[in-house]
């Protein structure tokens, strides 16, 4: 069965949302093809390993969680690694894509899955993306009003926690006057006219913005249609870096330890001193979670549990909570799996396999 790329990078860009990626990051597709896909790699890195096996596969998409670029190109030269990956793949006509923060960010991504592979529960994000969410305030004709306000909540407007269609709407009325250039739907051209009209305000996040406003431009009968849009402050509070959560039962620092190395099937962790502290609340960060331990401070937690701890950190922050270091590759393997399932959930009879080049590049001893 083949695919097109196109339909590929719909599907998943609608599963993890390329908006609400880091501003740093560099998710997407990253190398393009436009050919149908045959087969897909899954992988952590696009090593050149990786790329050698999609040729041998017969894969011509690979799809892997970190991005091959993220600091920019300067140079195409082939002492640079970056660029004989990029060759090899190009060469071969194999398509390139990566979901990066905006896997770990993402419903269902890797937090919620360390979150639930602990079983952590009141499960929260740790840190809920901001600048997602938009309010649209729109003038209409009274009669018209329903019509709009349906329209915009069929392209996603209207939802707060676990309600949909949440609108306000206030009834006035506007003014405007018609130039002789107009075709006005109510008034006379040249004379100024007032309709009983109502202000619909909704909100929408950025992913849904512009398609809400074409169809509520659409289905509006005035001419020209008078609407606001207002960038929010409010987080975006499903989705974001990192979940914070209860463990089913509180533990000493030493059986926190086994609970993790057993639940997250880690052989090794790197640890803060153990001061007799009891573990009841705990956060975790796929990746390098450094930056987000003051958040899990600020929000009670016993622990953290992440990747890439340095040594300052440790000495910084080690008394205040509780830090455990699995592993950068150790706490974002289950991408590979996560990017499984999503495909083959979606399409059954599509080829995928997972890298078996796509190994830790970290050893321990
Ligand atoms: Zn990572």
């Amino acid at each position: 069965m083949e695919l097109s790329l196109h339909e590929i990078i719909s599907f998943l860009n609608t599963q993890f949302p390329l908006q609400h990626q880091e501003s740093w990051d560099n998710s997407g597709l990253l190398v393009d093809t436009h050919r149908p896909i045959r087969k897909a790699l899954i992988c952590v890195d696009c090593t050149e390993a990786v790329v050698d096996e999609a040729v041998t596969e017969g894969a011509n998409l690979i799809v892997s969680h970190h991005p091959l670029m993220l600091s920019g190109i300067k140079r195409m030269v082939d002492s640079d690694r970056t660029t004989r990956i990029l060759k090899k793949l190009i060469r071969n006509n194999i398509a390139l894509y990566a979901a990066h923060t905006n896997l770990d960010a993402a419903k269902n991504g890797i937090n919620d899955y360390l979150a639930s592979a602990l079983n952590l529960s009141k499960v929260s994000v740790l840190q809920p993306l901001r600048q997602q969410l938009f309010k649209i305030a729109v003038f209409v004709p009274e009669s018209n009003a329903e019509q709009v306000r349906n329209a915009l909540f069929q392209k996603g407007c209207g939802n707060i926690g676990n309600y949909d269609c949440c609108s306000f709407n206030l009834n006035g009325y506007g003014t405007f006057r018609a130039n002789e250039e107009a075709n006005p739907y109510v008034g006379e051209k040249g004379k100024i006219h007032q309709e009983k009209e109502v202000r619909v305000e909704t909100i929408v996040e950025r992913g849904n913005l512009k398609k809400a406003v074409e169809e509520m431009i659409k289905v509006h009968p005035y001419e020209e249609v008078a609407y606001d849009i207002y960038p929010l402050e409010n987080e975006l509070t499903t989705i974001g870096i990192g979940r914070i959560g209860i463990l089913p039962k509180l533990m000493n620092e030493d059986e926190f330890l086994k609970y993790v190395q057993q639940h997250l099937s880690v052989k090794y962790l790197r640890f803060s001193n153990i001061s007799n502290r009891s573990i009841g609340k705990v956060a975790v960060v796929g990746g390098s979670g450094s930056s987000m331990i003051l958040d899990a401070i600020q929000q009670g937690a016993d622990a953290i549990v992440t990747g890439d701890i340095k040594y300052h950190t440790f000495v910084d922050f080690g008394d205040e909570i509780f830090i455990v270091d699995v592993g950068h590759f150790e706490s974002e393997k289950i991408s590979i799996q996560i990017f499984y399932d999503v495909f083959s959930k979606k399409f059954p009879n599509f080829a995928i396999s997972i890298s078996k080049n796509g190994v830790n590049p970290v050893n321990y001893l």
